[in-house]
């Protein structure tokens, strides 16, 4: 055998023989020849095979002659006779395919006991106040990241925020040569403040759209990538204010992404030790609302660092809602990727990807091929893990009122609260013994 095409089979996971090399993409796996085995005198190596990370279908679009060997949305395998000359842009990568390995998983989670506190804030996700929100992003021409109408979606966003009771601040970002900025909104948790005692969780989606094809001034409504996930942070940032949280609460709207994260990488670098070492989880959303799946999916995208809030993710989505989820550790193109390298513990939540969205970063990016119902079911999947990392405030005892005392000539009276919540009593006589109790709960 001579360089011939790779000898391949893709095959149902289930089916997949022990010993051969293979990786698996959640219910399809890939048996291969290894690519250093020879054949024969005259042979060359059989060409390996490559492992293809995309955003949406950036890779296909840019190489529709290569005919992917495995299809699995946001992950492609192609053989390495077909390698393009350029190994990655922002939007996709390409890597040798490691042989025995699961690039996407679809574990078998079981649903913990449901936790009634977590299942009303569950229920409190509106889909009302999310299509609102999304509507009037998707509904400028474009959140470009150095675009004026850029600047309008953030004063929205900020805007919302304020008005939830979240301080806010932004930071300008550098994006090439122009200009964008990151919104933060913070709002503290009721933790001890005491040497970094307080956790912080992190809740980011980047705003800026684009259209690769029709340059900055082109229409880029954005309306899956990624107002899907802006809108998202708004509304997770609404639920949380409902309740107390010993944690901190961080919301932030990235600009630059589509460029290349730029505004996730600015932040990264100004977080300072002390503030990454506070940090529960980070919790990313970009492109949660188009199904492209039969089932409604989510992929959970992470790595070892986030492994534990990735399960806690799971658990919440067999919990809480009707999620199927697959998961990868190949963290690639959104804003958890520098929170990782930088060792924090980042997840991407995003669509189900068997077969990827097509009209992001182009005008097609429209409402209308929004799907509410899943981007509420992934809403709360994150709603209850959000719950769990926050810690629920407990709630406040009634604290025993101060003395009330009252006084007439030669005669003082002290009403006092004690701990057993009656009311007390006493004709003050120069000591603070032998109240009578007048009985009764004071609450
Ligand atoms: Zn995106």
């Amino acid at each position: 055998m001579t360089t011939g095409p790779v000898r391949y089979l893709v095959v149902p996971t289930a089916d997949a023989a022990g010993g051969a090399r293979s990786a698996r993409f959640g219910a399809k796996t890939i048996l291969w020849v290894p690519a250093e085995q020879r054949l024969g005198r005259q042979s060359r190596t059989v060409p390996g095979l490559l492992l293809v990370t995309q955003v949406g279908r950036s890779f296909q679009d840019e190489y529709p002659d290569v005919t992917p060997l495995l299809d699995h949305g946001r992950h492609l395998v192609i053989s390495a006779a077909d390698r393009p000359r350029r190994r990655s842009n922002h939007c996709w990568r390409i890597e040798t395919l490691r042989a025995d390995t699961t690039i996407v998983d679809n574990p078998v989670v079981s649903s913990a006991r449901v936790d009634p506190a977590i299942s009303a804030l569950v229920a409190e996700v509106s889909v009302a106040s999310y299509q609102s929100d999304l509507t009037w992003l998707a509904g400028l021409p474009t959140r470009h990241s150095t675009s004026t109408t850029f600047t309008q979606a953030m004063d929205f966003a900020a805007e919302r925020m304020v008005a939830l009771g979240y301080q806010t601040t932004r930071m300008p970002i550098a994006v090439g040569a122009g200009q964008s900025a990151n919104l933060i909104g913070d709002r503290p948790g009721t933790g001890s403040d005491g040497q970094g005692a307080r956790g912080l969780v992190i809740v980011t989606a980047h705003l800026d759209s684009v259209n690769l094809a029709g340059g900055p001034g082109a229409s880029a409504p954005g309306a899956d990538d990624n107002g899907s996930g802006a809108a998202g942070v708004l509304e997770l940032g609404r639920l949380l204010t409902n309740r107390l949280w010993k944690n901190d609460v961080r919301l932030i709207l990235f600009g630059g992404e589509e460029q290349g994260l730029f505004g996730s990488k600015q932040y990264v670098a100004t977080l300072p030790p002390a503030e990454r070492a506070r940090v529960r989880a980070v919790l990313n959303m970009d492109m949660i609302a188009t199904k492209n799946t039969a089932t409604p999916t989510v992929l959970l995208e992470g790595a070892q660092v986030s492994s534990a809030q990735m399960n806690a993710l799971a658990t919440a989505a067999a919990t809480y809602t009707g999620l199927k989820v697959e998961t990868s550790l190949n963290p690639f193109a959104s804003d958890h990727v520098p929170f990782i390298t930088a060792g924090m513990p980042a997840v991407l939540t995003i669509e189900g990807a068997d077969s990827a969205n097509g009209n992001i970063h182009s005008a097609n990016d429209t409402l209308n091929f929004i799907d509410w119902s899943l981007a509420a079911e992934i809403l709360r999947m994150n709603i209850a893990a959000l719950a769990g990392w926050l810690e629920p405030a407990a709630a406040r005892r009634p604290q025993p009122a101060g003395s009330v005392v009252s006084w007439g000539p030669g005669r003082l009276d002290v009403f006092a609260v004690g701990m057993d919540s009656a009311l007390h009593h006493k004709a003050y006589d120069g000591t603070w013994q032998d109240f009578e109790s007048l009985g009764g709960a004071v609450t």
